[in-house]
Order: C-alpha cells, then structure tokens, then sequence
C-alpha cells in the first residue's frame, strides 16, 4: 500500500465522528483514455469495463491508501442484494492480492472498522450511509433498476438489523446523472415515477427524463433519513465517468466509486 494519503480530485463527505467517506473521480489513476478523464491517466475502479485488470488493481490500490484501509467492491446486477461484510473480508481484502469482488449484490453493509466498502458508478446513483453511533455504515448502488426495486431501503434494514437507528443514519448521494439529462422513453418515465414520484423529470431538450438522485433523496426521507446530496451531473461534469456520454460517442468508459469506512 502507498503511503500516500492524497489523491487528486476526491470529493469528501462528513458522516459523522469515526466515518470517513468520500466519492473519487476519473483522475488520479493508471488508466489511459478512455478509462481516464485527465492527461495524467484515470482511476478506474471497475472491472468488466475492457480496461487491463492489474491497472483496475492498482487503481484500486491508490483508493485503499487514501482512505487507510481495503475496499471491498461487489460484483453489482442492478438488483436489491445486501452483501454483508466482517472481520473475514476485511483480511481478504487487506491481503497482497486482493479479491476481484465480494459476491454479487448492489448494497454492502459492514459494523467492521477498518474495512472500506466501495460503489461503483458511471451515471446511476451512489449511496453512502452511516450511524455513527451504532457503527455501522452501507453502501448501495441505485440506478433506475435499483430505484424501483428499493435497494436502499433494503441497504437501510440492513443497517437497522445491526443497530442503526434511522434518526440518526447519515446519508450522501454522490455524483450521477441530473434529471435534465437522463433522457427515457415516457412510458419509462411514467413507471418509475408511478413508484417513486419524485423521480419525475423533464430534460433540458423538454423531453421525458427521470431524475434518479432526487428518487433516491424521497426515499431516503420516507424512511427518516436525512441525505446530502453532491451537486454534481456525470454526464455534464467532465472529471467524472459518464457511460451515457462515452456510449453518444460509441466508446467505453471508466467507473468512479462511492467510499465508505468506519475508522
Ligand atoms: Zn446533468
């Protein structure tokens, strides 16, 4: 593990005493374009995206370092699984040779200081959450498929069943695409905003949108949960992975994260 405690454009959150957490973005890394959104080479943290899988690793390896412990990173399929992660991970994950991945799921959960728990995202919504108290913290993927399906609040019963109060959960949803530019199909719209109203969202051509972060905050806060958003469009903001926009010019793209830790 480096030594180094920096690491260019992360973008931190405040979670709560005895949590750290933070969103990357795609510089910082090894990767070259078009896993990279600098000149200095892209922190690319997902594999599966046709990058090389030692430069993944050692990408992955400079997000450990920054945060001063592992990360473990799911194998996510847009579902609901929670994936719930100890003291036997946390050794896994330290190891020389970490694993590709923690088992196939959209949510980690983890009351283990010292492990890192890391969401991977290119557009669809990363979710951090903590109690700071009943330490224990969460991460979940929610794209328009995990929105409808409720991965967060099955990341937040996770939390509750290992002592989290909802009262007191700290949230923050990271970087994805606005609701200005995710454009769907109405009959799209119509479905998810049937389920979660406040996904409903008109883009700035006037056509049908949804807005992903904003259904996330509503359910958040059905639940009691106060979340802080990051005010930040990966399709419009450039030093972030965007796959809509690399998919406009027919390319692939790298995969920012979502990083949570309880210290
Ligand atoms: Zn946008």
């Amino acid at each position: 593990m480096s030594d180094t405690r920096t690491l260019e454009g992360v973008h931190p959150v405040d979670l709560g005493d005895g949590v750290h957490a933070f969103f990357t973005s795609g510089a910082g890394g090894v990767s070259p374009s078009p896993w990279s959104t600098s000149d200095g080479g892209g922190l690319n943290l997902g594999l599966n995206v046709s990058d090389d899988a030692a430069r993944v690793a050692a990408n992955r390896s400079r997000v450990a370092a920054r945060l001063g412990a592992p990360v473990a990173f799911a194998t996510q399929v847009h579902g609901d699984v929670v994936l719930a992660l100890g003291a036997a991970e946390r050794e896994q994950w330290a190891a020389p040779v970490p694993p590709s991945t923690a088992g196939e799921g959209d949510a980690l959960v983890t009351a283990e200081p010292g492990l890192g728990l890391g969401v991977l995202v290119a557009d669809c919504v990363p979710v951090l959450l903590a109690d700071p108290e009943a330490r224990v913290v969460g991460v979940a993927h929610a794209g328009r498929q995990g929105v409808l399906a409720g991965v967060v609040h099955r990341a937040l019963d996770a939390l509750v069943a290992r002592g989290a109060d909802p009262a007191r959960v700290r949230a923050a949803v990271g970087p994805a695409v606005c609701g200005r530019c995710y454009e769907v199909p109405e009959a799209m719209r119509d479905e998810v905003a049937a389920a979660v109203p406040a996904t409903f969202a008109t883009t700035s051509a006037g056509t049908p949108g949804l807005d992903l972060p904003a259904g996330v905050v509503a359910q958040l806060a059905a639940r009691g949960v106060v979340a802080t958003q990051v005010p930040r469009c990966t399709l419009e903001d450039q030093a972030l992975f965007s796959h809509r926009r690399a998919s406009a010019t027919a390319t692939t793209t790298g995969r920012q994260a979502g990083i949570i830790a309880l210290i």
